[in-house]
């Protein structure tokens, strides 16, 4: 299978997009780490159904979350996906919910990264979950997250030279609308998301757990330092 002896940990993988990447990782043969915050059950039976590994470890707490990822060890693939979105106008939006968003959305991504990438063996890969709207924002009461997934892509550009020398590529996945507990496809936004894509469907989790696993796989070993958009045409 194409990822059998590779490590893989992923960082916030209980539910949506991150449980569809510890799904497909696990099928294809890898030895799969996920990270979890809040849904222990779901952790639980997600490790039950895929034989991956859940560990408690909170994104946005720097030391829990290196501490989780030196405990695993050599890291062949280290997939960020751990996102927190919380709406509001600027002027009223609660300043810890905007501190909160920047610990888990960039300093998670950037801790973990760096931490990984330690013991990480040449040809290795950082994938971040980012999102579109930071090339595309049409909505009032996202400045702040927004602002945190432009922050990723600033960081994944400067980590890609950081770590070329060793063969390990850093990407974004930026995906559109996609029908999880943050942006169900039934929920109330779901019409205002529908309006800008050029193709008006929510994508699924596993279209974007499949793009991912391309990023880590050996076609795409010259692919660093970019933003690759799964969006239906949103951004377009
Ligand atoms: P969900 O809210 O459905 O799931 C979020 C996942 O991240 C859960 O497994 C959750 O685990 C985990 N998580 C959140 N905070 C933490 C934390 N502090 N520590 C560890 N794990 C954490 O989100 P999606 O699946 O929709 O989103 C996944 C990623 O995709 C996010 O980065 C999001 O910003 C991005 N994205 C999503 C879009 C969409 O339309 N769905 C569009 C664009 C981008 P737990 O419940 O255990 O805390």
């Amino acid at each position: 299978m194409e990822f059998s002896d590779h490590k893989v940990f992923v960082v916030g993988g209980s539910r949506g997009i991150g449980a569809a990447i510890v799904r497909r990782f696990s099928a294809a043969g890898a030895t799969v780490v996920f990270t979890y915050a809040a849904s222990a059950d779901a952790a639980t039976r997600l490790a039950t159904e895929t034989g991956a590994q859940a560990l408690r470890a909170d994104a946005g707490a720097r030391e829990e979350l290196i501490a989780a990822i030196r405990d695993a060890g050599p890291i062949d693939i280290f997939v960020y996906n751990a996102g927190l979105l919380v709406f509001g106008d600027p002027l009223t939006l609660a300043a810890d919910d905007v501190e909160r968003m920047i610990d888990v959305n960039i300093g998670g991504a950037y801790f973990g990264s760096i931490e990984a990438s330690r013991l990480m063996p040449d040809g290795g890969r950082i994938i971040v979950i980012g999102s579109d709207t930071a090339d595309n924002m049409p909505f009032t009461g996202l400045s702040a997250y927004v602002m945190t997934k432009a922050a990723v892509q600033g960081m994944a550009r400067g980590l890609s030279r950081d770590m070329g020398p060793r063969n390990i590529t850093v990407n974004v996945v930026q995906p559109g609308p996609t029908d999880t507990d943050m942006n169900p496809a039934e929920g109330p936004r779901a019409a205002s998301m529908l309006g800008p894509m050029s193709i008006k469907r929510y994508g699924t989790p596993d279209e974007v757990a499949s793009l991912t696993l391309y990023l880590a796989g050996p076609q795409a070993r010259g692919i660093t330092g970019a933003m690759h958009t799964i969006d239906g045409g949103f951004a377009a």
